[in-house]
């Protein structure tokens, strides 16, 4: 679960984290009244959306005096603001985070994440802070530091001097040492606290009156652990999911939108990757991820019908049942009656092997559908099959 920065900020303060004053406004005159309390020379009027590169899409601005503030928070409220996270349609900007315009001496990269080949969190650095850290990591991989953190000691300290030096905060400014070690320590506490999947600063900045400021904040949350911060559950803002994955979730489905145009519905999660690989061994492209879970009940797989088929990428549905727990017969009434229910238009090719799958079969004979619901015998056959049927 992602949050927006000014909440991340929060987050990150109670650690220890040093960010700018500032507080969320949404409204143009919350904005203005925003900037009056900080009551700084300059102000940042900065769009909260959850996603990255605002800056370069026009959703930061400087802004000097409060009629700047207004003008800013006037323009941003409301923009539907493009960048290379948000896709091509952009992100509307319901919220904005009005902070203290900093004096920044130097702009750099920190983050917090989890390297799975290596089983270790790892903190990534870079002095090539305030641009995309993708291009750097393409280009100029060696300008990216890591230190992995063994689980049994946690981050220790030598680690993060190591990473200040590594960073050569000392040709800026040597008394910044320290407290920028501080923060990496802040950051790595913050992450394991929270159950982070990633703790993202960019930029850290060194600024003229000698401090180490996290300047922007992003911070996701793994899900699987969310049960045990009911608070950050509440930080979750469901305008900037996908509506569909928002559906899905509320209808306990493990569903991703991909941008291909063949639906797929499968129980488990390996499975489900399984099949996805399969359709594009075949030349095709999958729509989504969706598993179904090990115990889909008919009105489940009606939902999944119903998610899939509201994409309008979508132009054949695959079903790939393996009946262990969930019985195949089963599946195939709920599909049946999911044709009819959702009043479908595109083509369905299901394969469905295990527990009582002569039945299934036996249902989608008779269930006078004729080539709109195809049987397959075997996966290889479904993918080959729907591949064809999307074409
Ligand atoms: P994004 O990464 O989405 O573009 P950032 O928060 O990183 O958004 O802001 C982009 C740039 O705007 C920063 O790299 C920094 O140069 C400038 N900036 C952001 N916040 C402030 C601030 N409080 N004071 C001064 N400059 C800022
Ligand atoms: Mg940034």
């Amino acid at each position: 679960m992602k949050i927006h920065e000014y909440q991340a900020k929060q987050i990150l303060a109670k650690y220890g984290v040093p960010v700018p004053k500032g507080s969320a406004a949404f409204s143009v005159d919350e904005a203005v009244k925003a900037a009056k309390d900080l009551n700084t020379e300059v102000c940042v009027v900065k769009a909260q959306i959850h996603a990255g590169g605002r800056g370069k899409g026009g959703g930061v601005k400087v802004s000097k005096g409060l009629e700047a503030v207004r003008e800013n928070a006037e323009a941003i409220l409301g923009m539907q603001l493009v960048t290379h996270q948000t896709g091509p349609d952009g992100q509307k900007v319901k919220q904005l985070l009005i902070e203290e315009g900093m004096d920044i001496s130097k702009e750099l990269y920190c983050s917090v994440l989890v390297d799975r080949g290596k089983q270790r969190i790892v903190l990534l650095a870079s002095t090539e802070g305030g641009m995309d850290i993708e291009e750097v990591a393409a280009n100029t991989p060696d300008k990216i530091l890591k230190v992995f953190v063994d689980p049994s000691v946690g981050l220790r300290p030598y680690q993060a001097n190591e990473l200040a030096f590594g960073l050569k905060i000392h040709e800026t400014n040597p008394k910044l040492i320290r407290p920028a070690a501080s923060v990496f320590m802040s950051l790595y506490k913050a992450f394991v606290g929270e159950d982070c999947s990633l703790v993202e600063i960019n930029p850290l900045v060194l600024t003229g009156d000698e401090r180490v400021v996290a300047l922007d904040a992003k911070l996701t949350f793994d899900d699987n652990a969310l049960y045990r911060h009911k608070e950050n559950l509440a930080l979750r803002d469901r305008d900037e999911e996908d509506p569909l994955e928002v559906e899905a979730s509320e209808a306990d489905l493990n569903y991703i939108k991909l941008d291909g145009n063949i639906g797929c519905m499968v129980n488990g999660a390996g499975l489900a990757m399984g099949t996805m690989d399969i359709i594009k061994t075949y030349g095709g492209e999958p729509a989504n991820f969706l598993d179904v879970g090990g115990g889909a009940t008919q009105e489940t797989v009606e939902k999944a019908f119903r998610i899939i088929t509201r994409d309008p990428n979508v132009k054949c549905i695959l079903i790939n049942i393996f009946g262990g727990i969930v019985r195949c017969d089963m599946v195939a009434a709920g599909v049946i009656a999911a044709f009819k229910n959702v009043n479908l238009q595109i083509p369905v090719v299901v394969r469905l092997e295990g527990t009582n799958s002569e039945e299934a079969h036996t249902l989608v004979r008779e269930s006078g559908l004729g080539e709109s619901l195809q049987m397959a015998d075997g996966i290889q056959q479904a993918a080959q099959k729907a591949v064809a049927a999307a074409k």
